[in-house]
């Protein structure tokens, strides 16, 4: 049996505008909401919200065989207004490890509490080369040194309050998306790839007027980058747990942009062998070009669940993704592995 054929135009459309809203953790309301939009075009599928607000789609088909589930997040790393400088800039908190030196001169949009965003700049406090020179270069990119520069007419700590801005306020970095020659590049491919692949795969099927052989729960979660996402919102039933995350592309790593690659084990833990195995099955059988491969730091929302005491079997497969936590990218070839394999998995039973 071969598999439905993926909508590359369709995919792109989609994970380009879910990549450039923004969904620090803690703040991925509306990209949860431009999911769950999305889905509801399918009839097939049950949409509901979890009180930590993860999105949650089942689609139900007559079977014996017990419910699985499958789950990606689209929450990613950011920040939160820390301090207020003397000099009414901003320090910031970071959200899930975001590293300094890659958003160095990026923009960000500040969220207010009250709805309004303020545009600014990341910056070292010792950014101009004309008063700096080379000493600019020696200066550590932390927590210290890193600053927002807003784009308001602000000298003063009481001048940034009056612009409504108050600490603890979300910070997103522009996620600068590009797509050229099969590659696609941007800040949070992680995870927004993954979810891209679930729902690229949902379309796949119900337009070929195929179902999955089983009942599955698609769960997109929006607190992954904190490390307990998916830890609620997967119901007591489901019996094998899917995590669609992204792979390490680098040094030492067996994972490339042109496969997916399905994970062993992590820094967490390992994965269940017996689901492992019939993932490998699975690729095989469909000539989906895979790897198996170990991430030294890394942690799942599939781990997340099992470690809340969840009782179902875990594997973990994604998409190849370079420079990852960084400015990452990946390329069509591993991205449609992945849909391949979900599809793969969906109709397998
Ligand atoms: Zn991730």
């Amino acid at each position: 049996m071969s598999l439905p054929k993926i909508d590359q135009e369709y995919f792109i459309d989609f994970l380009v505008k879910l990549l450039n809203i923004a969904s620090p953790t803690g703040f991925a309301g509306p990209a949860i909401d431009f999911v769950e939009k999305e889905l509801s075009q399918f009839k097939q599928l049950e949409l509901s919200k979890t009180r930590k607000g993860a999105l949650v789609a089942k689609w139900e088909v007559n079977s014996d065989l017990s419910p699985v589930a499958l789950t990606a997040h689209v929450d990613t790393l950011g920040a939160v207004v820390k301090e207020f400088k003397k000099k009414g800039r901003l320090k910031l908190s970071r959200i899930g490890g975001i590293q300094w030196p890659t958003v160095e001169t990026e923009g960000v949009w500040i969220f207010t509490s009250k709805g309004e965003k303020i545009r600014g700049s990341m910056l070292i406090d010792t950014a101009s080369g004309h008063i700096y020179s080379g000493a600019g270069g020696e200066t550590p990119r932390n927590d210290e040194h890193m600053e927002v520069r807003l784009d308001a007419r602000t000298t003063s700590k009481k001048e940034t309050r009056a612009l409504g801005i108050n600490i603890g306020d979300c910070v997103a970095f522009d996620p600068r998306v590009e797509v050229t020659n099969g590659f696609i590049r941007s800040r949070f491919l992680d995870d927004k790839a993954c979810v891209a692949n679930i729902v690229a795969a949902i379309k796949s099927m119900a337009d070929t007027g195929q179902s999955p052989a089983r009942s599955v729960y698609f769960h997109i979660s929006n607190y992954e980058e904190v490390g307990h996402g998916a830890a609620a919102g997967i119901p007591a039933e489901v019996v094998e747990l899917i995590t669609v995350d992204m792979a390490v592309v680098g040094m030492g790593q067996e994972s490339d942009e042109f496969s997916a690659t399905l994970c062993i084990k992590d820094s967490a833990g390992v994965y269940h062998f017996g689901l492992n195995n019939k993932m490998r099955a699975l690729a095989e059988k469909h000539n989906i070009p895979y790897k198996t491969d170990v991430y030294p730091f890394y942690g799942s929302d599939g781990e997340a669940f099992w470690r809340a005491g969840g009782d179902v079997a875990l594997a973990l497969i994604g998409p190849g993704i370079d420079a990852s936590h960084n400015y990452e990218r990946a390329h069509m070839d591993g991205i449609n592995a992945t849909t391949n394999w979900i599809m793969a998995y969906l109709l397998s039973g």
